[in-house]
């Protein structure tokens, strides 16, 4: 095959390209990625917190020079109201939950310079304006007025992948199937404050979650996370919701620093950076079709995030989708020179059944459930601060016993029943 043919164009430099771009070159492949950014890293927005398992996946041990920021021991899970909050918090030191706080730009410059060591070549600050289309496969793609081509172009452009939605090869983004989020970081002088602040040993983590009234009655949580010497506060919010409610998701994210329960982590910082970005949360049955003739398709653009309230994972699903899709094309290019059939870059789809996949199935509805059932948002934040501020008042009038104040916060839950039928419904479907 003509030498100016790469065996495969990677579109997007964020977890999935760069995946799909290192192992590919490690393998010895041929790969361009061309990536819009400035530097891979500059255009991508993520909460963050990653899963290390899909780190650990793509670069063996050596994962562990990666640049994370800090390894989360201290979960806290929080219920709040317009000025309070109960929080329910765990200190897990002893269990390896090999989960770490990131910052996406530095992670994605370092897993750059990791692919272009391994040999890809990476074109920055270049957008991909369309696919090459002959005869019905995709051959390359058009950036800059050139004309690239390739054996498999694999699209890695985010949640929204216009370039295979222009060729009508995945379908239009459904605005239910996606959320909003936004996100303020916040640095401080030093680790040590940041240790201070979340009360935790040196170097340690801490993830915040939260839901309740901040969301103002939209479905969808707020999140912080303590980074090495910052701190990321920041929402996902139900997009189509948020739209109708007609409230600025900036003002909202910036206004969490307002609130006690939250304030208190970014009090006293600097704010460095702040960023809005659509997150994908359709699960299982919106997922595209995730390959064709000349073509796949890897993280956000396939839908492969999944948004269970109390985690988001996109970034392990991201990692693990680039490397199946560079694993199927260097499956598929081993024979010489032969473009892959489309039949052949289906065991793509099968890896990811596979895998990921399993876990798309077994939270089918979850979105459905916790986008319908508005009292986690309203109601059973307000009726735990109620019941906690009744058993801890002292005043002097006579003690109430526990009994009662409980009877009485569980009294305030209008239709008993149906509500436990709620709850355990979104037990079984999260
Ligand atoms: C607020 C928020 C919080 C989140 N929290 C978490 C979390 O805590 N944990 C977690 O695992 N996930 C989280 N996610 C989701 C996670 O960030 C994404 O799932 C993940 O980053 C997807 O990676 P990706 O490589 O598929 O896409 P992206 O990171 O979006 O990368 C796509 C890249 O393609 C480039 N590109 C697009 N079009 C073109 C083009 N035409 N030409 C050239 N380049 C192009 C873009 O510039 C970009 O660099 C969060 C997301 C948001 C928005």
């Amino acid at each position: 095959m003509d030498e100016d043919v790469f065996d495969a164009i990677v579109v997007g430099g964020g977890f999935a390209g760069l995946s799909a771009a290192y192992r590919l070159a490690t393998a010895g492949r041929s790969v361009l990625l061309i990536e819009r950014g400035s530097t891979c890293g500059a255009k991508n927005l993520t909460g963050g917190r990653i899963y290390s398992y899909a780190l650990r996946a793509l670069l063996g041990e050596r994962w562990h020079e990666a640049p994370v920021q800090r390894e989360v021991k201290r979960e806290v899970l929080a219920l709040l109201t317009e000025t309070d909050a109960v929080s329910v918090e765990s200190t897990l030191t002893s269990a390896d939950q090999e989960s770490y706080t990131v910052l996406a730009r530095p992670l994605l410059a370092w897993l750059a310079d990791q692919a272009e060591e391994a040999g890809a070549m990476i074109v920055t600050g270049t957008t991909v304006d369309s696919l090459i289309v002959r005869d019905g496969r995709v051959r390359g793609v058009r950036a800059d007025g050139d004309e690239l081509e390739a054996r498999v172009v694999i699209d890695c452009e985010g949640i929204n992948p216009l370039l295979l939605e222009r060729e009508g090869l995945i379908r239009r983004l459904d605005p239910h199937a996606v959320a909003v989020g936004a996100k303020y970081v916040y640095r401080f002088g030093s680790a040590r404050e940041v240790d201070r602040i979340f009360g935790v040993r040196p170097g340690e983590g801490t993830a915040v979650l939260g839901m309740g009234a901040v969301t103002h009655g939209v479905f969808g949580g707020v999140f912080c996370y303590a980074n090495t010497d910052s701190v990321s506060l920041g929402l996902v919010l139900d997009s189509a919701e948020w739209k109708a409610s007609g409230r600025p998701i900036l003002d909202t994210a910036e206004a969490l620093r307002e609130h006690p329960a939250l304030g208190r982590y970014v009090d006293g910082g600097e704010l460095i950076e702040y960023g809005a970005h659509l997150v994908y949360e359709g699960g299982y049955d919106t997922l595209p079709a995730f390959s064709g003739d000349g073509w796949l398709v890897c993280g956000d653009a396939a839908g492969l995030c999944l948004n269970r309230g109390f985690t988001i994972r996109g970034m392990d699903y991201a990692v693990l989708s680039g490397i199946a899709a560079a694993d199927t094309v260097i499956e598929a290019t081993q024979a010489g020179d032969a473009l892959p059939s489309a039949q052949a870059l289906t065991a793509y789809g099968t890896r990811l059944e596979q895998s990921m996949l399993r876990d798309f199935r077994t939270t089918r509805g979850a979105h459905d459930w916790m986008s319908s059932t508005i009292d986690l948002f309203t109601v059973y934040p307000q009726l735990a601060v109620d019941a906690m501020a009744a058993l801890y008042h002292v005043g002097p009038e006579p003690l109430t016993p526990v009994g009662t104040t409980l009877w009485r916060a569980a009294r305030q839950v209008k239709k008993p029943v149906r509500t436990a039928r709620t709850l355990l419904k979104g037990v079984r479907t999260l």
